[in-house]
């Protein structure tokens, strides 16, 4: 069975190609085109590509296509993205603005381009169906949350990834089989004694934290959007709603112009005036740009405060564990964030640390009671299982 899973960005489309044949799982090929202005085109480019490389010859050697989809107004888990799901999805668009959007309209290309194919998402809400509801509520008034206000939670699928991978590198394969069959069983796979606890950190254009007890988050920092909890690169993380109705009184916004800004404007872009890629934020601290240094320090604490939540929600860790694009690549925001921290057990080698950049590795000392890892991590894989077991129940 070949599962091509396809990830849409506002502006990107980028793909791996999966075979699953028996136990094994093959990635075939994997690829991708930034600054898309025509889907359509692009997914030409994609099945050109793919025949290329002798990986599909065309869209009936095609099983399905999977989607790392967002959020849906009453759905999550694994679905066919027929016209119900996309409208729901639809009725949160304001919600996911920057993601949304150019998810339906990738997937309605994709059902033009590729008829007959099934189209499958696996949204990122669906590994906190088993957080607890305290985790999950705000307190807002009875209609609120009657509409649907209360925390989602999302990145479900790079969290779940975290949560069967760190599970086989901290020795504990039953935690991983668990992790793994949980959206098939509900989490009814049996697991030894002690519970593993691990706090898993996606770092990247987009940030979120997950405690993980046994393989299924205890909640995210983020909640009713994705643009809430810590500090992204250019969307606001978590922000008192009353000083966005006080901007809009203050600077006469309207409501799309505030939402806009603080989709757009705010983050670690807006925090440090330089850039939404904490790369170029980095440097410009490091030449001593003071709002850069403070869009940095900002950032570290809220990933600090998120851990101190997981550790206490989990009763101590097992490991902390850094993933994306920050935490894969950048040494000095781990050592920052792990800096005295002794006290919980939580330890970094400097030169483990300096050394480990896009590969999996231990960056803790090894007596450090916490282990810290680094782990890439593998979204596609994750949404390719998922709609490979899809499809099998259909049968
Ligand atoms: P992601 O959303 O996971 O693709 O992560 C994007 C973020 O990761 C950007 O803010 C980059 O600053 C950072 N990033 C990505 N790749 C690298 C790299 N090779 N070195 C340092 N930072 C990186």
């Amino acid at each position: 069975m070949k599962i091509l899973v396809a990830n849409i960005g506002s502006t990107s489309l980028k793909w791996r190609l999966y075979r699953f044949e028996g136990e094994e799982e093959r990635l075939l090929h994997k690829g991708g085109f930034e600054r898309v202005e025509d889907y359509s085109q692009a997914i030409e480019g994609c099945l050109r590509a793919l025949a290329e490389a002798g990986a599909a010859q065309g869209p009936k050697d095609i099983d399905a296509v999977g989607f790392k989809t967002v959020l849906a107004e009453g759905v999550s888990g694994c679905v066919r993205l027929d016209e119900g799901v996309l409208r729901a999805m639809e009725a949160m668009n304001s919600a996911a603005p920057a993601h949304n959007p150019p998810y339906i309209a990738g997937i309605r290309r994709f059902a033009e381009r590729m008829p007959g194919v099934p189209l499958i998402g696996l949204f990122e809400t669906a590994f906190y169906r088993w957080a607890p509801q305290a985790a999950m509520e705000y307190g807002v008034p009875p209609s609120w949350r009657e509409a649907g206000v209360r925390r989602h939670g999302f990145h479900g699928a790079s969290h779940k990834y975290i949560a069967e991978r760190s599970a086989e590198l901290l020795g504990r394969p039953d935690v991983a089989e668990r992790a793994k069959r949980l959206y098939a069983d509900g989490g009814r796979t049996p697991v030894n004694d002690p519970p593993l606890r691990v706090i898993s950190c996606h770092l990247g254009g987009s940030s979120s934290i997950t405690g993980i007890r046994n393989g299924a988050a205890v909640g995210n920092s983020m909640g009713f959007s994705p643009q809430s909890g810590l500090p992204h690169n250019n969307r606001v993380g978590d922000l008192d709603v009353f000083a966005f109705t006080f901007m809009m009184r203050r600077a006469g916004l309207s409501l799309e112009e505030a939402e806009r800004q603080l989709c757009r404007e705010a983050g670690l872009k807006g925090l440090s005036g330089v850039s939404n890629d904490l790369r170029e934020t980095l440097a410009a601290a490091s030449k001593g740009d003071s709002q850069a240094k403070l869009a940095i320090e900002v950032f570290v604490h809220e990933i600090r405060r998120w851990i101190g939540a997981y550790l206490v929600m989990l009763n101590g860790a097992d490991a902390l564990v850094f993933t994306a694009g920050i935490g894969e690549n950048q040494p000095l925001i781990r050592e920052a964030v792990c800096r005295d921290l002794d006290g919980l057990g939580i330890r970094v080698d400097p030169d483990r640390n300096a050394a480990a950049r896009a590969v999996e590795a231990v960056i803790s000392p090894d007596d450090s009671p916490v282990k810290v890892l680094v782990v890439p991590t593998n979204e596609e894989l994750v949404v390719a299982r998922e709609a490979k077991r899809l499809l099998e129940t259909e049968r």
